[in-house]
């Protein structure tokens, strides 16, 4: 099987791949819901706060430093355990330490850390993906919720065809498919597709490609692909963004592919790679090409496929008032 690209810019620039930073942070100021600040910087233990107007407290560790499970390091959610000697451990940890407290071997018990979970709900802090942009402070119990539909959250690895659990943000997965998938990077916003297979007769199930393209400042990734609709093979077609939701909706897009005479065309919204590639096929949200029209698009004697896809992607206009529908044409 052989996909080329015809009628591509194919470079990109080295400045526009940025490389992935540190995820992890330690987040510097941690606010009281009584409007209390406390400024904490974690990198230092002599740190002092200033609780009230007139008192000083010396700071050995920080509140933030308590809320964090000495064993996985992990934020502390009630229950919160702790050892007759006081030291503190996640309810997670307490199930993998045979009763025995990490910290000073002692017998563990059953020893509920009342006052840390208490201490922890008049806690608001930042979304642990406050360095990725995200501007929201939350009450620390209402933090995980938040966390896992977070728009600022890391991307999964858009690459479909293989498990890949690689996550990260948008320069970083770029750079990822590019060195790590080998995938073609393009620059444009046309685009010319070749899918060649010399023998039609030969339908792999879920054979798929994927091209990434760069416009408009953003990353597409247009996936083509050979799947089983019941007993007959389809070919498809469709585009994803990558970015959150809301911005995929600021771009639109169209395929189109034929021969001899005739020609298909689609039109649509890039879907964002928060939807699994497979989501995106199973909802057949994009251009499909029934195998008999491949074959008749192909011309000729039906011994080779030849399909030409071509591409455009487009700024849409903003229409704030606009019904926004994704349509699931299976359920
Ligand atoms: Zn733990
Ligand atoms: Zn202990
Ligand atoms: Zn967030
Ligand atoms: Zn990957």
């Amino acid at each position: 099987m052989e996909y080329d690209n015809i009628g591509c810019v194919s470079s990109i620039h080295e400045d526009e791949i940025h490389h992935h930073n540190n995820l992890h942070h330690h987040f510097s100021s941690l606010k009281l819901k009584n409007d209390t600040n406390i400024n904490i910087n974690s990198a230092t233990s002599t740190t002092h706060y200033n609780v009230g107007p007139t008192t000083i407290i010396p700071a050995a560790t920080t509140v933030h430093d308590l809320m964090e499970c000495p064993v996985c390091t992990n934020s502390m959610y009630p229950p919160i355990h702790q050892c007759h000697n006081g030291h503190t451990l996640c309810s997670t940890c307490k199930t993998r330490v045979h009763n025995r407290c990490p910290t000073c071997r002692q017998e563990l018990g059953d020893i509920r850390c009342l006052a840390l979970e208490k201490v922890a709900e008049s806690l608001e802090l930042p979304c642990k993906y406050y360095n990725l942009g995200c501007p929201e402070v939350f009450p620390y119990y209402g933090k995980l919720k938040h966390e896992t539909i977070c728009n600022y959250r890391p991307y999964d690895c858009p690459y479909a065809g293989s498990e890949c659990s690689v996550v990260g943000d948008i320069p970083f997965l770029v750079s990822h498919l590019r060195d790590d998938h080998k995938v073609d990077m393009h620059t444009g916003c046309t685009f010319n597709h070749r899918y060649v297979k010399s023998n039609p007769r030969e339908v792999e199930n879920a054979t798929w490609m994927l091209t990434v393209f760069h416009c408009f400042g953003q990353y597409f990734c247009l996936h083509f692909e050979v799947f089983h609709l019941g007993t007959a093979p389809v070919y498809m077609a469709f585009l994803r963004f990558i970015g959150d939701e809301i911005e995929a909706r600021n771009y639109g897009y169209s395929l189109e592919v034929g021969g001899s005479g005739r020609k298909l065309i689609w039109e649509g919204t890039p879907r964002s790679i928060r939807d699994s590639h497979r989501k995106v096929r199973d909802s057949h949200d994009g251009l499909i090409i029934q195998r008999n029209m491949a074959l008749f698009f192909s011309g000729g004697d039906r011994k080779e496929l030849k399909l030409r896809v071509t591409g455009r992607k487009w700024k849409e206009q903003q229409d704030p008032d606009a019904h926004v529908c994704i349509p699931n044409l299976c359920s």
